[in-house]
């Protein structure tokens, strides 16, 4: 004898920070709204996002912040909800937050606060959260909608959202689902790639991932597109901001150019003046006088908030 499937309204693939939020939002709205989670546990992703304080929003967030093939689409959706909509919501729970730097806003605790907030709105919207569940099946229902079956039982719904995220970090869940239902469903994909990723040296520039923890202010471009922010080398190539950013335009093949001293215009000015030292010593001098300065280089701090151990984060 099989139980009859569970029905709502809406059921979300994905516990993550799209499948929590899209959830909270239509439960509030009347929806009856299941999420099904193949982990124990929702938002993995979030709680390390940010080096562990979530970076989750930007003051000066807008459409063209986005890369997409529909650049309307992110016009559309930061009408509908801005940065200041999510820092309210923020605001209500608590939750204290600090700008770090270009309108970056971080938690000044642990991102753990923002997955809190997402579970308390899905409860104030009467969202079931089941975890644990695992197998998903999709088919098409009788009317129009879809059925589903899972380790959990079978579930039919109106309406489906498949919030399975990226490939990144398959330890921490990620599965290519979303992938396999565009699929089976005859959605078109776009050519999946790595975004905002780290880059891996290999061959005669190896020998960079020495300086492995050393950290800059430096201009990273890749194609017309350039970032000025933090750099990080770290022991299999480099990360930070700055490269990670550019790592969104850099194609296979492409050169990515990183100027160090791009931020530290004038540092070597002291030794063109006329009658100026210019051994080794005062050249130690200038650099040494550079790395104590605001945005110099920095040694060994692997700790710098937002630069994690994945080499992602402060994004
Ligand atoms: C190291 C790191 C740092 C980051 N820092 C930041 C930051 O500071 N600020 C920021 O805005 N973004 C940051 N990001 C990016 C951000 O984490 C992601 O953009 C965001 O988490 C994506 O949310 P999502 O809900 O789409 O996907 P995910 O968070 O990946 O959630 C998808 C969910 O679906 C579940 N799932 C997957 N497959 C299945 C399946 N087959 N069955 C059932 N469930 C499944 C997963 O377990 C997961 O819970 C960071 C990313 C990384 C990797």
């Amino acid at each position: 004898m099989t139980a009859e499937p569970r029905k709502f309204d809406v059921i979300v693939l994905g516990a993550g920070a799209a499948g929590l939020m899209c959830a909270a939002v239509a439960g509030q709205r009347g929806r009856r709204v299941a999420v099904l989670e193949h982990n124990g546990q929702p938002g993995r992703k979030i709680l390390i996002s940010g080096g562990g304080r979530c970076n989750f929003t930007n003051l000066h967030c807008g459409p063209e912040n986005f890369l997409s093939n529909n650049p309307h689409f992110a016009k559309s959706a930061l009408a509908l909800y801005e940065p200041r909509h999510f820092i309210e919501l923020v605001e209500r729970y608590g939750i204290a937050w600090h700008e770090k730097t270009q309108g970056q806003l971080f938690c000044d605790g642990p991102a753990r606060a923002i997955v809190e907030m997402l579970l308390a709105e899905c409860a104030r919207g009467g969202v079931e959260l089941l975890l644990n569940v695992r197998g998903i099946e999709v088919q098409r229902g009788g009317s129009g909608g879809f059925h589903l079956i899972t380790s959990a039982g079978e579930f039919q719904a109106d309406a489906l959202v498949v919030a399975t995220g990226g490939l990144s970090i398959p330890k921490l869940g990620a599965t290519g689902l979303g992938y396999e239902l565009a699929a089976q469903f005859g959605l078109v994909v776009i050519e999946p790639r790595p975004a905002l990723v780290p880059m891996v040296l290999g061959g005669d520039e190896a020998g960079w991932t020495e300086l492995a923890g050393v950290s800059a202010e430096v201009v990273a471009s890749a194609g017309k597109a350039r970032f000025r922010e933090k750099m990080l080398v770290t022991h299999r190539g480099l990360s930070g901001p700055a490269v990670l950013q550019a790592s969104l335009y850099w194609r296979a093949g492409d050169a990515l150019v990183v100027d160090v001293l791009a931020a530290r215009a004038g540092l070597f000015e002291g030794l063109k003046q006329l009658g100026a030292r210019r051994d080794l010593e005062a050249l130690r001098t200038a650099l040494r006088g550079d790395a104590t300065a605001a945005g110099g280089l920095s040694g060994g701090d692997r700790r710098t908030e937002g630069l994690d151990e994945c080499g992602l984060g402060g994004m």
